[in-house]
């Protein structure tokens, strides 16, 4: 099996030549086409697994096959729009982010690894950006990164809470949820705040999850917030 045969964009295969990597690591060989499809994905595997991969290379295709579209139907993007009306003058007004991934992790540090991964891999995609809402880090630096409308936000729970109660992001386009380490996210006591971020999504999203157990309280939730999942156990 290799990367190409998982059927990926060429932006997305050219970024992974970079990487060094050659075949896809199991989770990703079932993962990557499957959420390709547009299943939704309730995954057990542990740390190392190449998870990070797994969830991010199929959302990155999406977009790149979507900027595709977009390309051929002409028209501006949203993000488009905005530097259209920074240049007519049309400032200053905060206007809520609109993400169309999100992926919470339990920590600061797997929220940096996440970014930091989601950097290599879009780095031929065009129109991607990936930014981290983090506990402990500054508001105006917060509040910077989200005024650049990024496509993916990768946040800790509580933070996120703050920025979505105060009107900063507004879920309404979101098409990619991801829960990342689902299992510690429950353990640190965040069930409330991801019922409520869940909530603030759209129905018609794609939500991925992973842990390194579906059992118990983790999979009665992740049956909760996900249709009709591909159960990949590894
Ligand atoms: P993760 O489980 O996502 O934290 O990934 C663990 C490590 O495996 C990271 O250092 C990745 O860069 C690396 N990795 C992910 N996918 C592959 C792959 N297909 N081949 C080689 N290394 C990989």
């Amino acid at each position: 099996m290799t990367f190409e045969t998982l059927g990926l964009h060429t932006s997305i295969l050219r970024a992974i030549a970079d990487t060094g990597y050659t075949t896809p690591t199991a989770v990703q060989e079932q993962a990557v086409p499957a959420a390709i499809a547009g299943r939704d994905l309730l995954v057990s595997s542990q740390t190392g697994s190449g998870k990070t991969a797994a969830f991010m290379l199929p959302a990155l295709h999406k977009f790149a096959a979507a900027a595709d579209d977009l390309t051929v139907t002409a028209g501006k993007t949203p993000n488009q729009e905005r530097q259209a009306a920074r240049a007519r003058g049309d400032r200053p007004r905060f206007q809520a982010a609109k993400p169309k991934m999100l992926v919470l992790t339990p920590t600061r540090e797997l929220a940096l690894q996440v970014t930091t991964a989601t950097d290599k891999y879009s780095a031929y995609s065009r129109r991607v950006k990936a930014v981290s809402i983090l506990g402990g880090m500054p508001y105006p630096k917060q509040m910077q990164l989200l005024s650049r409308n990024p496509e993916i936000l990768v946040a800790t729970p509580g933070r996120l809470i703050d920025h979505m109660e105060s009107g900063k992001i507004d879920f309404s386009e979101l098409e990619i949820l991801v829960l990342d380490e689902a299992d510690r996210m429950l353990d640190m006591g965040f069930i409330d705040d991801i019922e409520k971020i869940v909530a603030a999504t759209p129905e018609t999203r794609q939500t991925m999850l992973f842990s390194a157990t579906l059992d118990g309280v983790v999979g009665s939730m992740a049956r909760r917030i996900t249709k009709d999942p591909m159960i990949i156990q590894i």
